[in-house]
């Protein structure tokens, strides 16, 4: 890209790398109307670790903080679907946990406390 398309006048919002955090923080950006919303990747499109994903939306999380990141996730999909008038084909299964030590067994009832 040349420098002169990196002007301020290129963009209001410039956001370098483009995975699932800078695509999504975009697509925010851009439906709050801030302007020229630019994302700048450097290889292809979510080629990093969005890509390695195994896309497991799991609601509770032992890292407390990434439970509303997940729920945004949801709501985020029904959004996007609704914009493109795609399905985005989330397949909601649930999950089976298995502890084989003690210490995971803990770990699982820890997170059995959190879910509730
Ligand atoms: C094997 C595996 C399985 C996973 N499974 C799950 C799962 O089931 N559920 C889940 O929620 N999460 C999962 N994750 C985690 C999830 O993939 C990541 O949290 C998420 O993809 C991170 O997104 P990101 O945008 O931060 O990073 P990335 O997807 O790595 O994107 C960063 C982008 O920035 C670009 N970039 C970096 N520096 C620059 C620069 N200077 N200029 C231009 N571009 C730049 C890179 O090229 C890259 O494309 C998994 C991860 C892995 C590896």
């Amino acid at each position: 890209m040349s420098a002169n398309a990196l002007s301020s006048e290129a963009a209001d919002l410039v956001i370098i790398g483009g995975g699932l955090w800078g695509l999504s923080i975009a697509w925010h950006y851009a439906r709050l109307d801030v302007g020229r919303v630019m994302v700048l990747e450097r290889n292809l499109l979510a080629s990093a670790a969005t890509s390695r994903a195994a896309a497991l939306l799991t609601r509770a999380r032992a890292k407390t903080a990434l439970m509303p990141l997940i729920a945004q996730t949801y709501a985020d999909i029904t959004a996007l679907e609704g914009e493109s008038g795609e399905a985005l084909d989330l397949h909601q299964v649930g999950s089976l946990h298995i502890a084989a030590s003690e210490a995971r067994q803990q770990e699982l009832r820890e997170l059995v406390a959190i879910a509730e």
